[in-house]
């Protein structure tokens, strides 16, 4: 396979939806703005570089995706198609930049360079604040001639519905589990149980699953409620672990213990243990839920939200302090019951 081929070629779980977008193409029914739906970290960007990969390919005619060695797919892969723009945040979780809009629409009044179609791919949208929204509502209501423009949404992110109403939406169906198995199998060793945490903790997110593969993030957590569980056997006080938890990625350390509070107040409410992700965190879980109301479970939970949102603004507040809080409270789970189940 080349080099193209694994760049350019769409996720296992995209081919069909990828085929029929050919298909239109190969009618001359492409929208001229597409944009592609669905949960964040199922593959859509992907489609999109294999969309425009293929849009651009000086043989597209005769083929089902780029052809890897026309001038073209050569530029692409070399990332220097002058044609060609994609439009995205510097750094992830920021925003898109007005200039970067306004730069797009430059590129799109231009004429092409190489004498063919020109294709834009923007991820995400909801990366747009309103002033970025409205110079790209500008750029759709204005005939964009030869240009293609394919828009990253994820679902759950805001758009204006005046964009949406300018765009062909594309809602990609999830990924079967059976595809995504064979995927990530062929890239890493995994067995049956650590797929069905990576399922729970990524839902229709294969590249999420793959991420979290990549950077050992179960053997995190497996540490991390460790930790907790040590805490709650009184082997360790509140301090050292909230110092612990503090200096190193809090935020993600909070929306974890966020979870597990949620998790907890599901088995209390439901008493069906599968809602617990974490085979490790099984047993301690039921335990807290057997002793409290799902009223007292739930309102830690959102005690543990508003824990995040403070270490998220960071206007200050001691995360130490954050962390000592809240960790005080699951300990008190520990020593008192509130609920006469
Ligand atoms: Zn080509």
């Amino acid at each position: 396979m080349s080099e193209l081929h694994s760049r350019f070629s769409p996720l296992p779980w995209m081919q069909s939806v990828f085929a029929s977008l050919v298909a239109q193409a190969k009618e001359d029914r492409f929208p001229h703005a597409l944009m592609l739906e669905g949960t964040e970290g199922s593959g859509k960007l992907h489609l999109a570089k294999a969309l425009a990969a293929y849009l651009l390919c000086d043989n597209r005619a005769t083929q089902d995706s780029a052809c890897g060695h026309c001038k073209h797919c050569e530029l692409m892969l070399a990332e220097s198609h002058g044609d060609y723009r994609e439009i995205m945040p510097e750094e992830a979780g920021k925003q898109i930049k007005v200039s970067a809009i306004r730069e797009l629409s430059e590129f799109v009044s231009g004429s092409s360079l190489l004498g063919g179609v020109k294709v834009v791919v923007l991820a995400p949208v909801s990366a747009m604040n309103i002033s970025a929204s409205n110079a790209l509502l500008k750029t759709l209501e204005e005939p964009s001639g030869n240009t293609v423009l394919i828009l990253v949404s994820h679902a759950g992110g805001q758009v204006m519905p005046t964009i949406r109403s300018r765009c062909q939406t594309v809602k990609p169906p999830a990924a079967e589990s059976a595809m995504v198995l064979a995927w990530l199998g062929q890239q890493f060793d995994l067995d049956a149980a650590v797929f069905d945490r990576l399922k729970a903790l990524a839902p229709s997110a294969p590249l999420r699953m793959r991420d979290y593969l990549e950077s050992n993030m179960l053997s995190e957590i497996d540490a991390m409620l460790a930790l907790l569980s040590g805490l709650l056997k009184r082997e360790l006080t509140v301090t050292e672990v909230s110092e612990v938890w503090a200096g190193d990625q809090p935020v993600q350390r909070m929306l974890w213990l966020s979870q597990w509070l949620k998790e907890i107040t599901e088995v209390a409410i439901t008493e069906d243990e599968a809602f617990v992700i974490h085979p490790a965190a099984r047993k301690m879980f039921v335990y807290l839920s057997s002793r409290h109301s799902a009223l007292v479970l739930s309102n830690l939970y959102q005690e543990s939200v508003r824990a995040l949102g403070h270490l998220r603004a960071s206007n200050n507040l001691n995360p130490v302090l954050i962390f000592e809080q809240l960790l005080g409270k699951w300990l008190a789970l520990m020593s008192s019951t509130s609920s006469a189940k």
